[in-house]
């Protein structure tokens, strides 16, 4: 007499609450995460060049376009006395009074 061998499927399978499945589990959940914690960890790279990121889609460029130039846009912000760099309301990070950008309005 031939015995035919049944596997089980996956509905057929008893229930494993064994501590054996819960680390399992866990194990499964914690691989699961590692893109997550990845993408935010990127984000917070994007975040700290903040100031690389306007200044490439404003075209920021440490020359005049012509006549114009940041120490006659309305957004620029003089050094202080003794500081070398300005401050621009559209642009992160220093901005020099010879630079330019495509946000420029004049003053
Ligand atoms: S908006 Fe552009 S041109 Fe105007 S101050 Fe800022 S960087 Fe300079």
């Amino acid at each position: 007499m031939k015995v035919e061998k049944h596997e089980l499927n996956d509905a057929e399978m008893p229930v494993d609450n064994t501590k054996r499945a819960l680390f399992k589990h866990g194990l499964q959940l914690a691989l699961m995460s590692i893109p997550i914690v990845t993408a935010l960890n990127s984000r917070n790279v994007l975040a700290d060049d903040e100031s690389d990121v306007t200044k490439i889609t404003f075209h920021y460029q440490d020359h005049p376009n012509g006549s114009m130039r940041c120490a006659q846009c309305v957004y620029y912000v003089p050094p202080a006395p003794n500081g070398l760099t300005g401050v621009c309301r559209i642009i992160d990070g220093d901005v020099i009074a010879n630079g330019w950008c495509t946000a420029y309005r004049p003053a």
